[in-house]
């Protein structure tokens, strides 16, 4: 689950990491009202307006603006507010239709009153997979080219990989402070900095975190400018506050109702709609129907009980995509029992009425033979398989 960039700010704040303040605003006229206490908290009338939509790159879109005034404030907020903004990383990118921006951010401008005695750096912490361990990336070139930087400059690009059983330690955070070239008063607030980074990025069950820039202010102030923030899904329910930041709006519709009836369904673009139970399995599928010529629709997870309500919104969450040119359901009865999941899956497909594209059915494990005489005489279109093998020739039959 992503964060908006406010609310990743509100998490790196509880953890006593430096944000610029700010108000949020859906509103030209609450933009107004923020404005006026911000103005009022820092007694500066600068301010940058930042449009908070789930992707980065805003400020290449015109995302956000620095206003310096309250016409400024009302002329940036009017633009930003309501537009289909456009970044590198918006569905389609710059030339693709963008997202809709619903809510800005009135924050203060942090690069004041020097703007030249700034400096911005690169900072991310994510789990590195292939070295089992968390790693911190970090480089002195931060700010919107990042992506140039790491692509034409690797080696300006650091990594500090973390032990998972000791923790950041304390060598490490003056390796990256001395790497970034700080020193003085600056240096010492880094290693603060990167110190309650690190413990918020554990303290929140983090994927992804991103800071760019990470500011060093004219007056060696440390400050997270922005804040991508990416949190694991499954650990969710650990942190209710942070799950109360989900913001829908944000998400593939789709994949939100799939989760209001407890599915795990991720949008693919492939022709072959599979429903499965167990994620591994539902890999192991999405494979098969590669290896058969076709290319999944989805991934979708029915969980363990695969009864008929589940089954059934399961056909129609994937009956709504038209690329979809078969439906292969495969499931292992271990739990559940394999006839109770065929009697779903033909009361599901009578609720439906007619289905217009074949369903081949792959049931496997307790009561296995039952299931298949249910499906045989169900008089239903529907294709029942047992061995993997079937089921992959049958797909490879209906789209081809
Ligand atoms: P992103 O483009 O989505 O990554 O959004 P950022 O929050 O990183 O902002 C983009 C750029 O706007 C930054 O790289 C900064 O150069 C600039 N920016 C962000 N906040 C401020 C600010 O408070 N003052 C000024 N002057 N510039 C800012
Ligand atoms: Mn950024």
């Amino acid at each position: 689950m992503n964060l908006h960039e406010y609310q990743g700010k509100e998490l790196l704040s509880s953890y006593g990491i430096p944000v610029q303040r700010g108000k949020i605003a859906s509103t030209v006229e609450e933009a107004v009202a923020g404005y006026e206490q911000l103005k009022a908290e820092t007694g500066t009338e600068f301010c940058v307006v930042k449009a908070q939509i789930h992707a980065g790159g805003r400020g290449k879109g015109g995302g956000v603006k620095l206003a310096k005034n309250m016409d400024d404030l009302k002329q940036h907020a009017g633009n930003i507010l309501g537009m289909m903004l456009k970044t590198p990383q918006t569905p389609g990118g710059l030339n693709g239709e963008g997202k809709l921006v619903r809510k800005v951010f009135i924050a203060e401008d942090s690069y004041a009153p020097d703007f030249d005695a700034n400096k911005e750096y690169y900072i991310s912490i994510l789990m590195d997979r292939g070295a089992k361990r968390n790693v911190i990336i970090y480089s002195t070139e931060g700010g919107m080219n990042i992506e140039e930087v790491a692509e034409q400059t690797p080696h300006l690009v650091h990594k500090e990989y973390i032990d998972p059983h000791v923790g950041l330690r304390d060598f490490q955070k003056r390796n990256i402070a001395f790497n970034l070239g700080l020193t003085g008063t600056a240096y010492k607030n880094f290693l603060t900095f990167i110190g309650n980074l690190y413990k918020a990025f554990i303290g929140s069950d983090a994927s992804l975190f991103e800071i760019n820039p990470c500011l060093k202010t004219g007056d060696d102030r440390i400050i997270a400018v922005d804040a991508k923030v990416t949190l694991d899904e499954n650990a969710l329910f650990r942190h209710p506050d942070l799950e109360a930041m989900r913001d829908t709006d944000e998400e593939d519709p789709t994949e939100v109702e799939a989760k209001s009836y407890g599915l795990n369904y991720v949008n693919l673009d492939g022709n072959v709609g599979c429903m499965v139970n167990g994620a591994g399995l539902a890999m192991a599928t999405m494979d098969i129907i590669k290896l058969s010529g076709g290319s999944p629709a989805n991934f979708l997870d029915v969980g363990g009980t695969a009864d008929a309500t589940r089954v059934e919104h399961a056909f129609r969450l994937i009956l709504r995509d038209t690329n979809v040119k078969a439906i292969l359901i495969n499931i292992f009865g271990g739990i559940v029992r394999c006839d109770r999941v065929a009697q779903g899956v033909v009361d599901a497909y009578k609720n439906i009425g007619n289905i217009p594209v074949p369903i081949i059915v792959r049931l496997q494990g307790t009561n296995a033979d039952l299931a298949k005489v249910l499906i045989d005489n169900s008089g239903l279109h529907v294709h029942s398989a047992i061995e993997l093998q079937e089921a992959a020739d049958l797909v490879r039959k209906f789209i081809s």
